[in-house]
């Protein structure tokens, strides 16, 4: 095998597992999960908004309701009273008129409780909705992120035994063109080589200066120009 060729199979090897690289982070599951978790991002909004509505309203219901009940156990124990009782015509007097004030405050109290209850509803359902939106998008999100995990596990077995490939292909280079290679592979990525098609370096995309388009044609077979723009080697 030629220099040129050895130099060919490592440059295309590497290009494949850049490929590989780039499809597992390009996934279209990672596309859908981003958009979908922006989504549930403003439901998540949403539900906090509605659940900020909703908890005064509830905390109101909770203290007019402990407020009812204190007054219906003060009203029981004033008939109470009132029924076994031995007071005298003032004590009784006095029951009837506490009686009658308590009784008038719970009526108050209980009108309010139905007014919070019926104020808590729609803000119940409000929650509820948002919560129902949300569900299907959940579920969506782990099956996703169960996808992803997968396929990147699959590309990551792939690219395994793409860099064993890699590693067999460049011990063929000798130990000088190895070095350019890797070293150009370190600061421009992708691969160390490119090919020149129509007068332009393949790895970098950037045409050739006339000068350098001439010296490149009239390399020497197994010698190999860097690319002046990007310093990948130039394959004949
Ligand atoms: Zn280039």
């Amino acid at each position: 095998m030629s220099e040129a060729d050895a130099l060919r199979a490592l440059m295309e090897a590497d290009r494949w597992i850049d490929r590989v690289r780039s499809q597992k982070t390009h996934l279209p599951e990672i596309t859908e999960l981003t958009a979908l978790e922006a989504k549930l991002r403003g439901l998540l909004k949403d539900l906090r908004d509605s659940e900020g509505a909703l908890a005064p309203v509830q905390a109101n219901l909770d203290t007019v309701a402990k407020e009812s009940q204190r007054l219906r156990t003060r009203a029981k124990d004033l008939d109470d009273a009132l029924s076994s009782s031995t007071a005298s015509a003032r004590e009784l007097s006095a029951i009837q008129s506490e009686l009658f004030h308590v009784r008038t405050l719970l009526a108050e109290r209980e009108d309010r409780e139905l007014e919070l209850l019926v104020a808590l509803e729609p803000a119940e359902a409000r929650v509820e909705s948002v919560k129902q939106l949300a569900q299907p998008g959940v579920r969506r999100r782990a099956e996703l992120l169960e996808t992803i995990a997968q396929l990147q596990s699959t590309l990551d077995d792939e690219l395994v035994s793409l860099q064993r490939d890699r590693d067999e292909r460049a011990v063929a280079l000798s130990n000088s063109l190895r070095t350019r290679y890797d070293a150009a592979l370190a600061r421009v990525g992708t691969s160390g080589a490119a090919q020149v098609v129509e007068g332009r370096c393949d790895g970098c995309r950037l045409a050739l200066s006339p000068l350098d388009y001439d010296r490149y044609r009239a390399q020497p077979p197994d010698t190999f120009m860097d690319c002046a723009e990007c310093g990948r080697l130039l394959l004949p």
